[in-house]
């Protein structure tokens, strides 16, 4: 058997496949390694796909689409249990890995299941379950290692009362009172998922914001939207102790004083590149102290024919961004043409409500000194939203004052991660305020909140 092959892709989620299959679609000899049992990495196993499905789920059952009409004691199951957020789970990921399956057997990618680690740098060894070792060369290589969760020592994580991220689809049972640390993206979806499971929630978040890279306005609205369900945002705070008692109680005491009991702790704070096993020394690559691999904008490392993609290169970690990442760089080691448009990734936050984004935000404006206008429209200005019972959602556009084009889009509401598409669309292919005053929209529509929001902006403009 020849084990040389074109590619050696090292690991199978998102950036890993799209890397393998774009490799195999030119022509090449791929192989990838994948260290878990199954294929499909953190996005199939617990983070994407199962966090929507447990979040379509709760929205679901918990009736919460039609609390805007029916009251807010609406729901479609009275008692709903951890197991009846399971159900639909298994049959979701079951589904998901054996389209992965399909799709990298019809490609030709071979798949070895075991610890990849390099040897130099056109070689990796294979450590099989059984014990046994493989080795492979290879011409090229993709890092596609991904994160797992970052768990501080402090944090007596336990599996049940204090849990990780990734331990939140073996709940046992739904929690009265929770705690999430964290107000990233994943704190921020998971608190409100929860919220609409009528569960008491807190976030506990050290910086003074939660939701950095996205725009201010939108941030508050979404504050606003946490305090008005009830949940408590403790910003620019920290645990100091945290303690489970044979109650079951887990008590978190903050730096600043303040303690709370709740029956559980949802640890959510950040997450590790899985870089620390790779033996990356012996081929001269060093990772940062969060185990991410810097690169280059065609994503070489700096061993040119070694390239790293997906989570653990770092910002954005997004499924969708890792496999633009993991095609670019396959594209890139064999010399086919590509133009990825970092710049116009959208950005989306499965919260509830949906949060997404795409271009740029009035903050990037005001430091690039682009001079802008804004286009509001909330979603309950549309008769698509009035039927919906929708009491929020805005839709935001940015244009050039000088050029009217569009710059930037930020949904909040019902949709936004859909909706986000079509302003992405305009902004790709360099289309102006114009486009949106002059285009008929499908009547009701949430669509329709875009004519609004350019409407609100031409009204601004002072031409
Ligand atoms: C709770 C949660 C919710 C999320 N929701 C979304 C969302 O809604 N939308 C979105 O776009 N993104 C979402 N993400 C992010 C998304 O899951 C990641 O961006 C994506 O999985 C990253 O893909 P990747 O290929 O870089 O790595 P991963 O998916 O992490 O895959 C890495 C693979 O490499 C394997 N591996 C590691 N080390 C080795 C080794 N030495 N040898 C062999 N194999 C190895 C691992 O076993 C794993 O299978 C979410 C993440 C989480 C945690």
């Amino acid at each position: 058997m020849d084990l040389h092959y074109d590619l050696i892709v090292i690991g199978s989620g998102p950036a890993g496949k799209r890397a393998a299959i774009q490799a195999a679609k030119i022509g090449k000899k791929v192989l990838m390694v994948e260290k878990n049992t199954i294929v499909g990495g953190v996005t199939v196993h617990t983070g994407t796909i199962p966090s929507k499905t447990l979040r379509e789920t709760v929205l679901f059952l918990s009736g919460w689409r039609q609390r805007g009409i029916y009251g807010l004691s609406y729901k479609v199951k009275e008692h709903i249990t951890a197991d009846d957020l399971k159900q639909r789970l298994m049959s979701t990921l079951n589904h998901e890995i054996e389209i992965i399956q399909h799709q990298l057997m019809r490609n030709n990618v071979e798949i070895t299941y075991g610890h990849a680690r390099f040897d130099d740098e056109h070689s990796v060894s294979v450590e099989h379950q059984d014990g046994s070792i493989s080795h492979f060369s290879a011409d090229h290589f993709v890092i596609c290692v991904g994160t797992r969760t970052h768990r501080p020592p402090k944090v007596p994580f336990d599996g049940d009362g204090i849990i990780d991220s990734d331990e939140i689809l073996e709940l046992k049972r739904i929690p009265r009172k929770m705690l999430v640390v964290g107000g990233g993206v994943i704190g921020i979806e998971y608190a409100t998922i929860f919220k609409a499971l009528d569960i008491d929630v807190t976030v506990l978040e050290t910086n003074d914001f939660i939701l950095g890279f996205v725009d201010r306005e939108i941030v508050d609205e979404l504050i606003h939207y946490l305090r008005d369900c009830n949940i408590h945002v403790r910003l620019g705070d920290q645990i100091n102790t945290i303690n489970r008692f044979d109650d079951g109680k887990v008590v978190v005491k903050f730096k600043s004083g303040k303690s709370m009991a709740v029956d559980t702790v949802l640890y959510a704070a950040g997450r590790q590149g899985v870089t620390d096993d790779l033996a990356l020394e012996k081929v001269g690559i060093e990772a940062d102290r969060r185990g991410r691999i810097p690169v280059n904008e065609d994503y070489q490392t700096v061993i040119p024919h070694i390239y790293a993609a997906g989570d653990v290169i770092g910002f954005p970690s997004l499924a969708s961004t890792s496999m633009e990442q993991g095609r670019h760089a396959a594209c890139h080691a064999f010399g086919a043409e590509v133009h990825s448009q970092p710049e116009l990734f959208p950005y989306g936050i499965y919260a509830v409500p949906e949060i997404s984004m795409v271009g740029l935000t009035e903050q990037e404006c005001a430091e690039r000194s682009i001079a802008y206008e804004v286009g509001i429209a909330r979603f309950r200005e549309t008769a698509r939203g009035q039927i919906m019972g929708l009491r929020d959602g805005m839709l935001k556009m940015l244009f050039s004052v000088e050029t009217q084009k569009l710059l930037g889009v930020h949904i909040i509401g019902e949709g936004a991660t859909e909706l986000v598409h079509i302003g992405q669309a305009v902004i790709s292919l360099g289309g102006t305020l114009d486009y949106f005053v002059q285009t008929v929209f499908n009547y009701p529509t949430l669509a329709e909140a875009y004519k609004i929001a350019a409407l609100d902006a031409y009204n601004r403009m002072t031409f």
